[in-house]
């Protein structure tokens, strides 16, 4: 899951891709030239079961 903080109005907007444009669903602007940020799902890692 991609993630971007929307510089317009602050709100945290996430998408599956990030191909395409990007819009805002809050404030409906154009962000797709903003930088995504990766979150930290269940994915890649799985040895990390750690008591
Ligand atoms: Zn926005």
């Amino acid at each position: 899951m991609l993630s971007k903080l929307c510089p317009h109005c602050g709100k945290r907007s996430y998408s599956a891709s990030s191909s395409g444009s990007w819009i805002c669903p809050y404030c409906d602007k154009d962000i797709s030239q903003t930088t995504v940020t990766q979150e930290h799902t269940d994915g890649d890692k799985k040895g990390d079961n750690l008591a």
